[in-house]
């Protein structure tokens, strides 16, 4: 018997196997242990959660006030706050992830964002349009119906909640499809929803895998909308398998992001900007600072501070508080990352810090050293392709002009960071850079209520703040004839 045991579905208020008891082992990729089984959906799984959820719809679910589900929203956030220490110790458990990360960043600010959404439930108004004494007319914002959610293994909570708590703030009922890496806190979800009352089929939570559950859902003519966060190239496949169903979609997709050091800046705190831009989260975010270009001017003593300060870096064990670094989320990316390494070295850039995998003494788990490359060029594979781990790529750049021309050199625009202490230049970089998010002076923030998402490759639609709800919701306009 593994540690926490068979997980199953959550259908309908409901907790199920999967048809024909099927089931996908969880690893913890810091002791590579098998810590759970959880249900594997097959495609009849899917379409009893669809079933499940158009039933809340046309039942109590659709019925509710937006007041009645701006409460039950904020009780769920309240009952997860309760559980914050479970929860976050599950998402270090299948991801890998600092236990610092979860406990005091990713958990807490999953928990804002379904209070922030609950804010909302009761504000979504319409308005009424003078058309003239003819006709009265006003718009209603409904919920689009039945929305799916597909989520992948490096923020599993927090990337859940951005679409879970605006979709059901605006009245939707949710099927919620966990990485089949990380699949342990979307199903903690799932049961405080239950605790705290939301009528059954409100939130589903479908665990499975891809391949199967994942495209059963987007194909599924009784699915109104997926939400999906992660690689392009799936969601390339997730967008043109929903257009038979004409399904909505927004899509959270790849980056390479660049962060730009310009001589003017203050150096130290560059530094450390260009370290948690990377090596937050492993490296395993979908807005690392992946691509850092460095002003000629002060390269070489930049990124002498930057190697002394990544080699200070070591990763342990991701339950130990103090740890900074964990494991690589599975032993298939840490070889892909270290492929990415070999690469770079074959093409000619110059390896500064780190580069191997490592181990924290206990001879198990997907350890790898907080790595940097020097001279790379920008036709090079690791400046152009998302690694997804703890590995920088840094660049050159000469003028103003030069840098952004490099920054905005990438099929991806998802976030950039600029370093300067001249506030003109900073504005002006800021408006010209091909990115939904511009850090100045700082990297990898985050606030509920500040829109993310991508430019170009990097998708479409925003998370987080007002804008979400837009992807959640659809205009009905009603005439009313006076004549
Ligand atoms: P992925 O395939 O895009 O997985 C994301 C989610 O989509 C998972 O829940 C996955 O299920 C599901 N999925 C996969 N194929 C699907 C399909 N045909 N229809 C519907 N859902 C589907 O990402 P990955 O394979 O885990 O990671 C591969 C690479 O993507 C990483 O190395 C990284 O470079 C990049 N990535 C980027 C982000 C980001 O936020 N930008 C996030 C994750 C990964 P399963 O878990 O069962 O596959
Ligand atoms: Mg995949």
């Amino acid at each position: 018997m593994t540690e926490l045991g068979r997980k199953q579905l959550l259908i309908g208020g409901e907790w199920r196997d999967a048809e024909g008891a099927t089931t996908m082992p969880v690893v913890n990729p810091a002791t590579e242990e098998v810590v759970a089984e959880v249900a594997s959906a097959s495609p009849g799984d899917v379409d009893a959660a669809v079933a499940a959820a158009r039933a809340a719809m046309d039942g109590a679910w659709g019925q509710m006030s937006g007041r009645d589900r701006g409460r039950l929203l904020w009780k769920l956030g309240e009952r997860m706050l309760e559980r914050i220490d479970e929860i976050s110790r599950l998402e270090t458990l299948h991801n890998g992830k600092p236990i610092r990360e979860s406990r005091h960043v990713e958990v807490p600010m999953a928990i804002e964002c379904l209070q922030y959404f609950a804010g909302w439930a009761d504000k979504l108004e319409g308005e009424t349009i003078p058309v003239g004494a003819r006709a009265h007319v006003y718009t209603r914002r409904e919920p689009l119906g039945v929305v799916a959610a597909i989520v992948p293994w490096n923020f599993p909570l927090l990337l859940a909640m951005w679409k879970v708590a605006p979709a059901l703030a605006a009245g939707n009922a949710v099927i919620l499809k966990p990485a089949s890496q990380t699949p342990l806190t979307a199903l903690a979800l799932g049961e405080a929803a239950i605790e705290v009352g939301f009528p059954p089929g409100t939130l589903n939570v479908v665990t499975g895998s891809g391949s199967t559950a994942g495209q059963a859902i987007v194909e599924h003519p009784g699915i109104s909308k997926v939400a999906f966060t992660g690689d392009t190239s799936t969601g390339k496949g997730i967008m043109r398998t929903a257009a038979e169903t004409l399904k909505q979609v927004t899509l959270e997709l790849g980056g390479k992001s660049p962060n730009i050091v310009f001589a003017d800046a203050d150096l130290e705190a560059a530094v450390r900007g260009a370290t948690v831009g990377i090596f937050y989260g492993k490296g395993e975010v979908c807005a690392a600072g992946s691509r850092l270009f460095v002003d000629r001017a002060v390269k070489d003593e930049f990124l002498d501070k930057l190697a002394a300060r990544s080699k200070k870096m070591v990763a342990g064990d991701p339950m130990d508080p103090t740890t900074r670094l964990g494991a690589i989320a599975s032993k298939s990316q840490l070889e892909r990352v270290l492929d990415y390494v070999q690469v770079a070295k074959s093409q000619g850039a110059t390896l500064l810090a780190g580069g191997e995998r490592t181990d924290i003494g206990t001879g198990k788990g997907y350890f790898m050293q907080p790595t940097v490359f020097a001279d790379v060029t920008p036709e090079m594979t690791i400046a152009r392709e998302e690694i997804f781990g703890p590995v920088l790529a840094t660049l050159e750049f000469g003028d103003v002009d030069d840098a952004i021309a490099r920054a905005n050199d990438s099929i991806y625009g998802l976030a950039a960071g600029i370093w300067t202490r001249d506030i003109a230049k900073a504005h002006y970089v800021a408006s010209k850079l091909q990115a939904g998010t511009v850090w100045i002076n700082t990297y990898n923030v985050y606030d509920v209520s500040v829109p993310f998402g991508g430019y170009k490759q990097s998708g479409f639609g925003r998370e987080m703040g007002r804008l979400a709800l837009d992807g959640y919701t659809q205009n009905k306009s009603v005439w009313v004839d006076l004549s």
